[in-house]
Formats: C-alpha cells, structure tokens, sequence
C-alpha cells in the first residue's frame, strides 16, 4: 500500500503521545485552577465565519485556509485558530446571556496551507483560551498569568520570556498608527514588498515583519507607549502591577504588536530562549471589538493561543511508564483458560493485564518486556494445581510464589513499592 498521509499533516505515534498526552492534562489541570471551562467547536466553519473574525486582508485568510464547496453549494473552511469559532459559539448559543462572564479553553487541531517546515505543519494543534466580559486590567493580568503558568509547568519558568505591550484603543491608536505611517514612508527603499503594501493598510504589521531589512529599518520607530490616553496607560499600569503579583516574570516590548485591527491594549507574547534561538510558543491579547464585528453584543474579551507542536518539540522526553501485569501462560488449554480468568479479575481491579498466549513461554518473556511491565504473573499446571502463581519483578528478575487467592492484595502492593523505587 503507497497511500500515505497528506503532507504537512502527521500521525501521532504512540511513543510521542505521552508528551502529548501530559501537555493537554498540565493544560486542562491549570485552567481549573483558574477557573477555566472547555468548549470543543467543530473543526470547519462556515467560511464567512472567518473572513469576519480574522480579516480579509491577512495572510491566513488570504493564503493559507483549506476552503472548499461543499455538496450542498455552501463555501467551508477547515478552521485556521479557534478564537473566532468560540466566539460564534457563544453569540450562538446566548452563553453571555446565562453568565455575563465566560472563561473558556479548547484544545484541538487547526488546519492552515502553509509551506511545512520544521514545527510548522498543515495540521497543527492549539491550547486556546477566551475570556468574556471583563474590562478591567486585572482580568488581563490574570489571564497573562495563566498562560505563564501553563508555559511554566511544561517547560519550566528559566526557559521562558514574557513580552508584553499595549497597542492602545480606538481613541489612541491612531496618531500612532500615523505617526508610525510617517515614518515608514521616510524608510521606503528599504522595506520589502509586503511591508510596501502594509505601511498603508495596516503599518502595524511591519513591526512584526520578519525580513532583516525590515526589522534594522524600525529600529527608531515611534513607539505606541509614547501615544497611549490615559485610560490605556492607566489599563496597562494596572495590568503590569498584577502581573508583579501574580509573579510572572515579563518584559516590556514595545514593538511587540498583533497584526489584526481588533486587538486593544494588552499584548502579549512567550516564547522560548534556549541554545541562542528563540521560539515562540505562545501569543495572545485583548480584543474588545471582536464580538460586535461577529454578530454579538459589544463584550470586550482577551485570549490566547499556545502551539502544541512548539511545546512538545521543546520538553524533551517524556516516559510513557506502564503499570500493570503481564500473564504468562504454559500452553495448555486448562491453564490459558485459568490465566484469562485472572486477566479479568487484575483489570477489574483497576489493575492493567494482557496477555500473549499461543506462544513460547520465552516469547511470552519477550512481550512482556518489550511491553515495558514491570511484573509478569506466571501460571502453569503446577501454579493451577496448588493454587499459586509465581511473579517475577521485570527489572530486577526476582521471584515470588503468592497464593492465587490473594493475588489482587499483592499485586496492588507490589505495583505500589515498585512505583515507589522508579519515583
Ligand atoms: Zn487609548
Ligand atoms: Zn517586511
């Protein structure tokens, strides 16, 4: 068979889904403690759906959304990030309406065209929280916090870089925006062809902009701080205090900027230093318009998005240890019948069990080591006669006969101080 998987999109194979496995169980773990509820939308949306909540005029919509028409005419799209199908959800299902306040995760897949490259695929998968209904700077704080936390607990707090910003509101940000216009243009023959098009449309995203020329040329750029009303600096002042109190570590950035119009005020960013490369891993911040441009009552919100490959590439390996017992059974009827009925009775108990019969008892061996447990219970016409089994310790290879009734007693203990010696 030479049918193989899309590229850009990936198998996750078993000996990588205990890293994956641990990072969504950190994930669902810290948005508990903060209060956090999950909400799954479907993977495809209506493709207006996107063309609204993330803007025509980026690349995302422009280039890189899997849309197609589907068969009854209707134009759909494979979702590129989750903000705006959460937010569809919310205005659909009138959640506002029970609780002026929603604090909601998801964690999924995400579908973008894009070139793939090393930790950049066509599937890819997002931690992503939104939270409605509370303006005040603490609410941001807080929710920075969150994200510090989740970064922390998976890669720990030495490896990580905080960057904030404040872009500003509608009442501020545009003298920066021209200001910033301004002085694009004196940098004209030196930009590249996509900042060209940008300074006009959108000048903020050539702040962002990649391009070597382009990030010497705003080096002396004004700066959004520098034109901030008193709301916004009192916002972010706010917003600096409580995350001195929530004991995140974070830096200014005041270049730090999210290339989408309906971003306000808090900003934010974390990524990674290690080895002299740095990776993002986490950007979000505050939106206040885009509920109203969905549809739904004018809420303002702020979220954010961690990409999951990101993370998984940088926590290094994770044991997937098992637990449990491994039976072995001598070939014979009578006897592979007896082991079955301890398989049930083992998992029964909470206790996980498998089996190989129908091979040799040094293939048997074999499976249970490879499967990695750490005791095998081995039955025979002797151990069934007398009513015993004999369990071996995998790593250290030693010995013990126990009485076929108290199996589940000594088992349990067993597992129990072997568990207790890898720890
Ligand atoms: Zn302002
Ligand atoms: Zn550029």
């Amino acid at each position: 068979m030479d049918i193989k998987a899309i590229r850009g999109m990936n198998d996750i194979l078993p000996r990588e889904a205990a890293r994956w496995r641990l990072v969504e169980d950190t994930a669902r773990r810290i948005f508990s403690l903060y209060g956090f509820s999950e909400l799954r939308p479907p993977v495809m949306e209506r493709t207006e759906l996107f063309l609204r909540g993330i803007g025509d005029d980026t690349d995302v919509v422009e280039k890189q959304m899997y849309t197609f028409t589907d068969k009854g005419g209707d134009s759909v799209t494979l979702r590129p990030e989750a903000t705006a199908c959460v937010l569809r959800s919310v205005i659909e299902h009138g959640l506002l309406n029970a609780d002026p306040v929603q604090k909601l995760y998801s964690i999924g897949p995400m579908f973008r065209y894009e070139r793939p490259q090393k930790g950049r695929y066509r599937q890819f998968h997002q931690i992503n929280a939104e939270r409605l209904g509370e303006d005040g700077p603490f609410a941001d704080a807080e929710t920075l916090a969150l994200a510090y936390d989740l970064a922390s607990a998976v890669l720990g707090r030495d490896a990580l870089l905080m960057e904030v910003n404040s872009l500003g509101c509608k009442a501020c940000r545009p003298g920066f925006k021209g200001a910033l216009e301004e002085f694009l243009a004196s940098k004209q023959d030196v930009l590249c062809g996509d900042c060209m098009r940008r300074m006009h449309t959108n000048p903020l995203r050539v702040l962002d902009c990649k391009v070597e020329s382009c990030r010497q040329a705003v080096q002396g750029a004004p700066s959004m701080e520098a034109y901030l009303c008193d709301a916004c600096r009192g916002h972010f002042d706010g917003v600096l205090k409580g995350l001195h109190v929530f004991g995140v570590r974070f830096e200014r950035n005041p270049r730090l900027v999210r290339g989408l119009d309906y971003y306000t005020r808090t900003t934010f960013e974390i990524t990674a230093v290690g080895l002299g490369s740095q990776n993002a891993v986490a950007g979000g911040g505050r939106y206040d318009d885009l509920l109203s441009i969905l549809g739904g009552p004018p809420v303002g919100g702020i979220g954010f998005a961690f990409g999951m490959e990101r993370l998984i590439m940088l926590m290094g390996e994770v044991q997937d240890r098992v637990s449990g017992c491994f039976v072995v059974a001598q070939a014979d009827p009578a006897v592979e019948l007896a082991a079955l009925g301890l398989i049930a009775e083992l998992r029964a108990a909470g206790i996980p069990a498998e089996a190989a019969f129908g091979r040799s008892f040094k293939a048997q061996m074999r499976r249970a080591d490879r499967a990695g447990y750490p005791l095998c219970a081995i039955i025979g016409e002797e151990e069934l006669a007398s009513g015993t089994l004999t369990v071996r310790d995998m790593q250290s290879a030693s010995q013990a006969k126990i009485t076929r009734s108290g199996v589940i007693q000594e088992i349990t203990s067993m597992l129990a101080e072997n568990k207790g010696e890898r720890a």
